[in-house]
């Protein structure tokens, strides 16, 4: 079996887990009263629509 010749450094560590911080995409979707983009299945924070109802009311 192939066994790692050498511990890995923690540069190395670092550098192989921050090549991937900047790849994780945030799921965001559209508003369809505002056209903002919001997180899916939450009220929307700008208007405060769900579901093209008003829940919130948001203090212009
Ligand atoms: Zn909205």
């Amino acid at each position: 079996m192939g066994v790692p010749k050498r511990k890995s450094s923690k540069q190395k560590i670092r550098q192989r887990r921050s090549a991937n911080a900047n790849l994780v995409v945030p799921n965001l979707s559209e508003c369809p009263q505002c056209h903002e983009f919001i997180v899916p299945h939450t009220v929307c924070s700008v208007c405060g629509y769900y579901k093209n109802k008003e829940v919130l009311k948001i203090k212009a």
